[in-house]
């Protein structure tokens, strides 16, 4: 028989589900690799498939996903589970409660495998700000992985997890998809419920799945937006006031498309000057060419404001990311930091000093500027402005094209540490992802092929709940493409060996 570990998920759900498979063997086979993980990918691992089940129960052998074990990003409160954010502000949280995208997943028969390595509350670009130590990249184990969700697209890259589920504020599922040459899709703003995710910034936070294939994330993408299966007024989560559920036209299906006749494509030429790497632009133009020969059409775009993207997110992120982290002051949640003779205010000044991380405290202070009386308007008003200027630029964009086609990072993953000392430039990695994450809209990424055998990604977006089209597109274009993904899975069991 065949190695669970090469089954993808949906094939891995069809065996469960017939029986060819049982869901304490498939469960083992990851658990005995993530055990033996040398990326650091996890921060937690489940002792079996019932631990984190709800009721400890295992689901029953008809669930749509028959028991298929996931990674979990951190920051997604699970009952009982530690839940730090990769804080230690929070290290050693267990939440009382799990987040809707997860207890949907769980209803459709998930089970939870671990929880997953990120930037610490989910600001980052390389997973280095994780109080947890950083995530290696399974290709080239002295690289980033990219971040924020860089445990998730690690775990999945080195076949530690059949599929993990990660967070995108401003590129946090595609960038380190694209990283570690996985998928990763960025759903539109309000699909996914965002109860029970540790807030970063309110507005742009929206949970996605990070798979092996496109099918696998739309597998994973159907159950986390739909619950029990409806979309519509169904799927809305009551407990996120900004919860909008699936309210686009079609089912979100299993991509199954073979042809992109009749799509038409555009390449926001402005946005691909700002420091794209030469392989990366090849491996870029070589995907497009590959769309162009499945019945594409290739058009130029302008998105005159695409490149204001970056410098507007770094202003609203922090601030309401500044406003989001006052929650933790050592009363209500987390680790508290105080001497006897500390008075209420020792008590949060001790507790945020040692809790937070150098990242997370750049981005208060900026954050707390930018909404301090009297810069308001210059800061926070201003880059709402910008923010509205690039949601227009995707609407006139989207009366000549169905998609957006860009690398979704300038570059490959790049060394441990080269960026660390810079926080501008590591910034600067996130200027493609930026601008749909912005405007709200979806977008996936794919494995492109490879730069200096580095795995290169390509950014395919469209409007408001375009999911399906994305899907279909993105499926299409994976077959013609034939990446091959498997050379980081065989480096596991080699290069690790039981650490715990
Ligand atoms: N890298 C971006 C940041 O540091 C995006 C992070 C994210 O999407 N969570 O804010």
């Amino acid at each position: 028989m065949t190695d669970p570990i090469d089954l993808s998920a949906v094939e891995a759900t069809g065996a469960l589900r017939r029986g060819d498979l049982s869901v304490p063997e498939l469960f083992a086979a990851y658990r005995a690799r993530a055990a033996a993980d040398d990326t650091n990918a996890f921060t937690w691992l489940a002792d079996g498939p019932e631990q984190a089940a709800p009721g400890g129960t295992l689901p029953g052998a008809d669930a749509v996903l028959g028991g298929l074990p996931i990674a979990v990003k951190d920051l997604f409160c699970v009952e009982g589970v530690p839940t730090a954010s990769c804080s230690n502000l929070l290290r050693g949280y267990r939440p009382p409660y799990t987040a809707t995208a997860i207890a949907r997943l769980q209803e459709a028969g998930a089970t939870i495998l671990g929880k997953t390595n990120q930037d610490e509350f989910a600001m980052g670009s390389s997973n280095e700000n994780s109080a947890f130590g950083p995530v290696r990249n399974p290709w080239d184990r002295e690289r980033v992985p990219g971040g924020s969700s860089g445990g998730s697209a690690a775990a999945v890259a080195a076949g530690l997890a059949p599929v993990a589920i990660g967070t995108d504020t401003g590129g946090s599922v595609r960038q380190p998809a694209a990283l570690c040459g996985v998928v990763g899709l960025k759903p539109t703003y309000g699909t996914v419920s965002r109860y029970g995710m540790i807030a970063f910034a309110s507005s742009l936070d929206q949970a996605g799945p990070i798979a092996r294939t496109v099918a696998d994330a739309a597998l994973l993408f159907q159950r986390m937006v739909a619950g029990s299966g409806q979309a519509g007024p169904g799927s809305v989560d009551q407990r996120d006031a900004t919860s909008i559920g699936w309210a686009g036209g079609d089912e979100v299906g299993l991509p199954s498309a073979e042809r992109l006749d009749g799509l038409r494509i555009g390449v926001p030429t402005e946005l691909l000057a700002e420091g794209v790497e030469a392989g990366v632009r090849a491996a870029f133009d070589a995907a497009l060419a590959r769309a162009g020969e499945l019945g594409a059409e290739i058009v130029e775009i302008d998105l005159p404001h695409a490149r204001h993207a970056l410098a507007a997110y770094y202003v609203i992120a922090p601030a309401e990311a500044s406003s989001n982290l006052s929650r933790f002051d050592g009363v209500r949640y987390g680790n508290r930091v105080q001497s006897p003779e500390d008075g209420l205010v020792d008590l949060y000044t001790k507790t945020r000093h040692d809790g937070f991380g150098p990242e997370v405290k750049r981005r208060i202070m900026l954050g707390t500027f930018a909404l301090s009386s009297g810069y308001y308007d210059a800061y926070y008003g201003r880059a709402q402005q910008v923010r509205t200027k690039i949601v227009e630029d995707f609407r006139a964009a989207h009366e000549q094209v169905d998609l957006i086609a860009t690398p979704t990072s300038p570059t490959v993953a790049w060394k441990l540490g080269a960026l660390t000392d810079d926080p501008v430039a590591m910034y600067a990695q996130d200027v493609m992802t930026l601008p749909f994450s912005l405007a709200g809209v979806p977008a996936i990424s794919i494995p492109a092929g490879l730069s200096e055998g580095l795995p290169v990604g390509l950014q395919l977006a469209g409007p408001a709940f375009s999911e399906p089209r994305i899907l279909n597109a993105a499926h299409a274009l994976e077959q013609a493409l034939g990446f091959d993904g498997s050379a980081p899975r065989a480096t596991v069991a080699a290069a690790g060996g039981d650490t715990r």
